[in-house]
């Protein structure tokens, strides 16, 4: 994941920009105005910073689409070889996935278009020579929008084109097999740009841009495959088992002491063979009970816990986690309390399932 710092909020999205976007915009500036000028230079600046604008927009189109299906954005992140919108999930339907990358192209086509036929249109006031005009930075932000444009229409990963392929090879298959055909064109496509590069630009950046859209590829086809995974597990496969359980009568202290000798879950409170509450840790520890111990759980527990029921997969459970942000949740299995499921059992055990620490 990238990371960066935030610049502004729109729509509730966090716009961030990564430092190596920064370093590049100086870059090319510094050897800009080295070479024609400290005004050269500035335009060269400015025109980095507008294409970087619009960008942001391509993407709060993505984003503006996720949101309308119920799916967060993290936040918009900027980075030297364009933007990125992260998403709390993947989306579920194909449709969903179709309408949020179909957006992406037109953003710039439409942006290219207003501003030629703003020149066309001043060029035309002024009877200047609209053919001029075209060396202007107006021109060259117009250009580079139609390539953004163009380049993200190709159907290969990552760009948005190869999530279109993949949302309509998904109607008539699963994700992950939808994936990885995907991927297979997109490879195909990229050896066929790598060449055309090479020959036709004389270009050895192209095969740079190939390798790394290669790899980008690969990450869609892990993301599919780690999803398909959850897909298979049962929840009780995440959940703490052997937590201990309260009765609503039993004292603070009870609990208190649990929580101290490194219980890491909630706790399940039961009464009559029902659950009726969790105590959550955090309650349990704040300042003003550790000083009264004596009372009992009742008057501490939670009772508008949710419950999670045990044939769920993790999938599903670990979406909802993340979607409604929930707290430590009793797993109920034939009317059973069988375990509790967290946050950290589900990182626990997704760390434990991709190796990574
Ligand atoms: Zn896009």
């Amino acid at each position: 994941m990238i990371g960066g710092f935030q610049i502004c909020k729109i729509a509730g999205i966090p716009i961030r920009i990564n430092i190596s976007l920064i370093l590049l915009i100086g870059l090319f500036f510094f050897l800009s105005a080295r070479e024609d000028g400290l005004y050269a230079g500035l335009t060269t600046a400015v025109v980095f910073v507008a294409v970087f604008v619009c960008i942001a927009i391509h993407e709060l189109a993505h984003s503006l689409v996720t949101m309308a299906f119920g799916i967060k954005v993290r936040g918009i992140t900027l980075w030297l070889l364009g933007g990125v919108a992260q998403l709390d999930r993947l989306p579920d339907k194909p449709y969903q996935e179709l309408l949020i990358a179909i957006v992406g192209p037109p953003v710039n086509f439409a942006i290219c278009g207003i501003i030629m036929i703003g020149q066309w249109a001043g060029s035309a006031f002024s009877r200047g020579n609209f053919l001029q005009s075209l060396d202007n930075p107006l021109t060259m932000i117009a250009m580079i929008n139609l390539t953004i444009g163009v380049f993200n229409s190709i159907p290969a990963f990552p760009m948005d084109g190869g999530r279109v392929l993949r949302a309509i090879i998904w109607w008539s298959t699963d994700f992950l097999r939808a994936t990885r055909l995907t991927n297979t064109i997109s490879r195909v496509l990229l050896v066929l740009l790598g060449i055309l590069g090479i020959f036709v630009l004389k270009s050895w950046m192209a095969v740079l841009v190939v390798i790394f859209l290669w790899m980008a590829g690969g990450a869609e086809v892990r993301a599919a495959e780690a999803k398909a995974a959850l897909e298979r597990i049962p929840v009780t496969q995440a959940m703490f088992t052997g937590c201990p359980v309260l009765s609503p009568y039993d004292p603070l202290r009870l609990g208190q002491q649990y929580f101290g000798s490194g219980t890491w879950c909630d706790l399940p409170v039961i009464y009559d063979g029902r659950l009726v509450g969790m105590l959550r840790r955090q309650d349990a520890l704040r300042a003003d009970l550790q000083l009264q111990p004596d009372r009992p759980t009742y008057e501490t527990m939670d009772r508008e816990f949710v419950t999670i029921d045990g044939t769920q997969t993790l999938a599903t459970v670990a979406e909802r986690f993340q979607r409604d942000r929930l707290r430590d949740s009793p797993v109920i299995l034939d009317n059973r309390l069988v375990g509790v499921i967290s946050p950290d059992s589900i990182n626990a055990y997704l760390s434990q399932l991709t190796g990574h620490h």
